[in-house]
């Protein structure tokens, strides 16, 4: 089975350019929290998510619908993913940690996402 995800997708490549230049340090991929989040603030106990629209099924987004066709296919899968993400989001909670989710779509304005990263990590 391949990953679903590549690891270094556009999207969030944008988000850590943006970070780091905002001057936020982080790790990536922290393979020990649930989800293993794209960035991790450790002294801040803050992780990031950057979801692709289609792949976690952004809500009332055009890139988030399931496909049309094959959908015996598809629906069970990415169903799989939404699930996941939901977990993984609330074990990161128990465990006193904030995560936040950065939909691909929302990457497109980077005033509005230097607002949302700074809103975010304080
Ligand atoms: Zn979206």
């Amino acid at each position: 089975m391949s990953k679903i995800r590549s690891t270094d997708s556009a999207p969030e490549m944008l988000v850590r350019r943006l970070a780091f230049g905002l001057g936020y340090r982080y790790r990536l991929h922290v393979a020990k929290l649930p989800g293993k989040p794209d960035l991790v603030f450790p002294a801040k106990q803050k992780a990031i998510f950057v979801h692709g629209c289609f792949w976690h099924q952004h809500q009332h987004c055009q890139e988030g619908r399931p496909p049309s066709s094959n959908t015996g296919y598809w629906g069970p899968k990415l169903q799989r993913n939404v699930e996941r993400d939901e977990k993984s989001r609330a074990q990161l909670r128990r465990m006193g940690w904030k995560s936040l989710v950065i939909w691909e779509c929302k990457t497109k304005s980077r005033t509005r996402l230097a607002a949302k990263l700074k809103k975010f990590l304080g």
